[in-house]
């Protein structure tokens, strides 16, 4: 037979983890230095009591039901500090803080068998991971930040195309297969490179920010709105038949024109010209349902700009 090490309580307070063992009532059997340094119990104070009496803002039932399922189970079980910031409100070790108050903890609840193979004791390890969180958080915002700035266009901070495309393609095919409709308006600014030759390009860049304020502030929150290429935008319109989609091209098409853009005291005169479609039973994609209100767009231009016309006016 191995003979016990008989430092092994030494070893135990040694260790950079907390440690701790309750049994089935929640009673604390051992406690080790490093859960002592971090809370105001020493051992002598915390042997023999209940944990909830020490620590009433534990998370009772959770923390219950995790161990009845340990004594259950007979196997462990885990709390990581993805689902559980932390167990036990410790301060964290680290002299920069990274914007956190407390330390970061993965929890394990060992079971402890005793003579005839039932659980009698439950070991509680507590690992101090506030580094890892830290440096898992800053590039989960990095990746969310990226993937915000990689959808945006920076000029308008509307959708860009390659986003935009992407969520037209999701809603077609949603309605294809729900056998909802979905409208589509496409407008360009008229005579645009004639505002950059007069005004220069500054006041064209402010004339498409505004601009695209202006379509914002009089979308629902489902409509979207990118910009699909230098001054032609895009938005679909979820849920709305082609009776909608002519009205609020028509409404668009005066909230944009009807005020001059005023850029350094100038008033820049502006209008745009609309094309709009809507989807129907033949619909097969959203590719088909661009070309038509780029086809409806062009025969505004060649009408004369500054108006909105339908796909279904258009001699096809
Ligand atoms: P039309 O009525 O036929 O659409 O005429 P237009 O002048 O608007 O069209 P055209 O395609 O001839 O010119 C578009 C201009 O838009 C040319 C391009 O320099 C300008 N443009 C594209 N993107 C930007 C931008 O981000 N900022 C500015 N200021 N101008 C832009
Ligand atoms: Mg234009
Ligand atoms: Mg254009």
């Amino acid at each position: 037979m191995i003979k016990q090490f008989p430092y092994i309580n030494n070893v135990i307070d040694c260790l950079d983890s907390g440690v701790f063992v309750i049994d089935k009532n929640f009673t604390v059997h051992l406690w080790n230095d490093y859960m002592a340094i971090r809370c105001q119990f020493t051992s002598d104070d915390i042997v023999g009591s209940s944990l909830f009496d020490c620590f009433p803002e534990l998370p009772q039932q959770w923390f219950k039901r995790n161990i009845k399922s340990v004594f259950l189970l007979k196997s462990p079980s885990y709390s990581a500090w993805e689902q559980r910031a932390y167990l036990f409100k410790f301060p964290h070790g680290r002299s920069v803080t990274g914007g956190v108050e407390f330390m970061y903890q993965n929890c394990c609840f060992t079971p402890i068998l005793g003579q005839d193979n039932n659980v009698e004791y439950v070991c509680v390890t507590v690992k101090d991971v506030t580094d890892i969180a830290i440096a898992t958080l800053k590039l989960q915002n990095t990746v969310t930040e990226l993937e915000r700035i990689n959808s945006i266009d920076g000029l308008t901070q509307v959708y860009n195309r390659s986003h935009w495309e992407k969520c037209f393609r999701n809603e077609v095919d949603r309605v294809n297969r729900y056998e909802h409709p979905v409208s589509l308006i496409m407008f360009d600014m008229d005579f645009f490179k004639k505002i950059n030759d007069k005004y220069g390009h500054l006041c064209g860049d402010e004339v498409l920010r505004e601009t695209t304020r202006r379509c914002t502030n009089s979308l629902r929150s489902v409509d979207v709105l990118g910009r699909y290429g230098g001054e032609e935008f895009c938005i679909f319109l979820p849920e709305v038949e082609l009776t909608g989609a002519a009205y609020l091209a028509e409404k668009l098409r005066h909230i944009i024109s009807d005020t001059p853009v005023y850029y350094n005291s100038l008033a820049v005169s502006i209008s745009v010209s609309i094309g709009f479609t809507c989807s129907r039973s033949t619909t097969n994609n959203y590719e088909q349902l661009i070309s038509e209100a780029d086809t409806a767009l062009y025969a505004a231009k060649n009408n004369g700009r500054a108006q909105c016309i339908s796909f279904f006016d258009c001699d096809v």
